[in-house]
């Protein structure tokens, strides 16, 4: 490594300065910004929903007929509006007891179509890093980068991911990166309920099969799905939660710290508690 990377490293791990040079390209962003008339900022979760969609064909349906994204758009509002129970999971598609590492899980949850997400999706996301990791990152569902490139977080969030990891002396390679929901919510909707159902034994079992011992979680929605109850950011972020006897912290979506820079600080701050847990969990292995 680099002398320059290296003091890069000390810095970001051990000073506030670290916090600035983490996030150097936003802050020229945020200054280019500046300089034009801007909307005001509103920290919320949800994406704006575009008004138009395109009519190309996508995908096919679960009767194998091609659908376009119009009619699949339609069809799950329909679904929402109408449709107040449970998916009807085909479980016995999926035994995973015999199914011991990433990739055989890979193939058998391909051609998923177990919640509405399946109708809509370009590629499943199952996730992507070392099978081996100490640290698992959770997020909430793939976006239109990811649903183009079967990988999670390469949009502009998942940059700004992969600095927050190099801030931390890691690479996307030292950790194993997953979404509760593999497949992308039309106009990067939040997933609902049915459909984290649907998808979350995939996470599951990736859990399983590569025991992390510690998790990331990105996001309410995504702490929200593991722990299954509500909860405010500002109650649980910068606490360790167990989860399935895991150490798990919480911080904010890098796509939520993207539209509100206010909350560089504390996830700098938890990206920086994360890492001394695990320097002292190797120096005690
Ligand atoms: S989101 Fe999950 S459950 Fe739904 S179709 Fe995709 S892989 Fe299957």
């Amino acid at each position: 490594m680099s002398l320059k990377k290296q003091i890069i490293n000390y810095l970001a791990l051990n000073n506030d300065l670290g916090l600035n040079l983490l996030f150097l390209d936003e802050k020229i962003k945020d200054n280019v910004k500046k300089k034009r008339p801007q909307p005001q900022i509103i920290a919320v979760e949800k994406e704006e929903i575009p008004t138009q969609t395109t009519n190309n064909l996508v995908n096919h349906n679960v009767n194998n007929e091609k659908i376009t994204k119009n009619q699949a758009e339609i069809k799950i509002k329909e679904f929402h509006e109408t449709n107040t129970q449970t998916l009807n999971i085909n479980t016995k598609l999926y035994q995973f007891d015999s199914i011991v590492n990433l990739d055989d899980l890979s193939k058998q949850i391909a051609n998923c179509q177990n919640c509405i997400l399946g109708a809509t999706r370009t590629n499943l996301v199952f996730g992507d890093g070392n099978p081996n990791a100490d640290i698992m990152i959770i997020g909430e569902a793939p976006g239109s980068d990811e649903d183009e490139q079967g990988l999670p977080f390469v949009g502009r969030a998942g940059k700004l991911l992969t600095d927050i990891l190099k801030a931390i002396n890691m690479t996307r390679t030292d950790v194993y990166i997953a979404n509760i929901c593999k497949c992308r919510p039309p106009a990067n909707r939040k997933p609902a309920a049915d459909e984290i159902t649907a998808c979350e034994k995939y996470l599951h079992k990736q859990i399983e099969i590569i025991k992390p011992q510690f998790i990331l979680a990105l996001g309410l929605t995504a702490a929200d799905a593991l722990f299954k109850q509500s909860h405010k950011m500002a109650d649980i972020r910068g606490k360790i939660f167990e989860y399935r006897g895991i150490k798990t912290l919480i911080t904010y979506h890098p796509a939520a710290l993207l539209r509100n820079p206010n909350w560089k600080r504390p996830v700098w701050e938890d990206i920086r508690y994360l890492r001394a847990m695990y320097d002292n969990y190797l120096q005690t292995k």
